[in-house]
């Protein structure tokens, strides 16, 4: 049998860390390079234990049908999570307009596409390593009105120390709301990232806001909650006003004060 020493110790942290440091640089060079019409922040990286229990609570919270990372890839470790929060100027576009945004609905597209890039680079780079990647599927088919996703990224994000979730059922980050997020699982181990111990959501924080709740053209927001249906049908609607670029999106309760939060 073989104990870790202190030497061991110090070694596999410093791998840990080399590791966190190439993925973390992966993921905001191709963001600083996208090859889209989008243009992003500064991306967020954070990371999560496969085995943290908070996975499991995930499906008494969203649903059975949401599953574990160990159900998608057994040998995860970790549970890798970025967002790509977009640029000022498209959440400034949105904000102004009470129509649905072109530019907006074609950030959606094109940073679905970014993250599978992005995803495919990092895992052909830890390949490379022996360490082994899976994406899970998100999975919403915006075509079928079923809710019940096998995989939430912003819920991943969520574990991962991104960010709280406001009032708009959306994470809010350190960089806030507006943009998408990834998830890469891997074979490695990668110590978490911490969770936030305070509210990024001015409304849950005990202040006056709820922004959200104005903005949202199709009256699906309330402070209590989203209906999930109403939502739907704006997004798509939304969308259907550019049928050429063959997405759905709305995020007008993703311009509020918490879109980019370190304005
Ligand atoms: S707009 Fe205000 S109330 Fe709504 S999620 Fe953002 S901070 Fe919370
Ligand atoms: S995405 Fe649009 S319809 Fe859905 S809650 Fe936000 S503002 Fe309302």
């Amino acid at each position: 049998m073989h104990f870790k020493n202190n030497t061991d110790q110090n070694n596999t942290d410093q791998n840990n860390t080399d590791l966190k440091n190439r993925i973390e640089k992966i993921i905001k060079t191709e963001a600083a390079n996208p090859g889209t019409e989008t243009r992003y922040r500064e991306p967020l990286v954070g990371f999560a234990s496969a085995d943290d229990p908070i996975f499991d609570e995930m499906k008494e919270i969203i649903g059975p049908y949401h599953l574990h990372p160990k159900e998608i890839f057994p040998e995860a470790k970790t549970v890798v999570s970025f967002f790509l929060p977009f640029e000022e100027k498209l959440v400034e576009l949105n904000r102004k307009s009470s129509d649905p945004v072109k530019e907006w609905v074609q950030a959606k597209g094109e940073t679905d596409s970014l993250i599978v890039k992005i995803n495919e680079k990092l895992a052909a780079e830890l390949s490379k390593e022996i360490i082994n990647a899976v994406v899970p599927e998100a999975a919403f088919d915006y075509t079928k009105s079923g809710f019940d996703v096998a995989w939430s990224h912003k819920s991943a994000a969520y574990a991962a120390g991104l960010g709280t979730f406001g009032v708009h059922h959306m994470l809010i980050t350190k960089a806030g709301c507006a943009g998408r997020f990834g998830t890469l699982l891997i074979s490695a181990e990668i110590p978490p990232t911490p969770r936030p111990s305070e509210e990024f959501c001015r409304h849950k924080k005990g202040g006056i806001c709820l922004v959200c709740v104005d903005r949202c053209p199709a009256g699906a927001l309330r402070a209590g909650g989203l209906d999930k249906k109403k939502c739907l049908k704006q997004v798509r609607e939304s969308g259907s006003a550019f049928p050429e670029l063959k997405q759905v999106a709305c995020g007008k309760c993703a311009t509020g004060p918490c879109a980019l939060r370190s304005r």
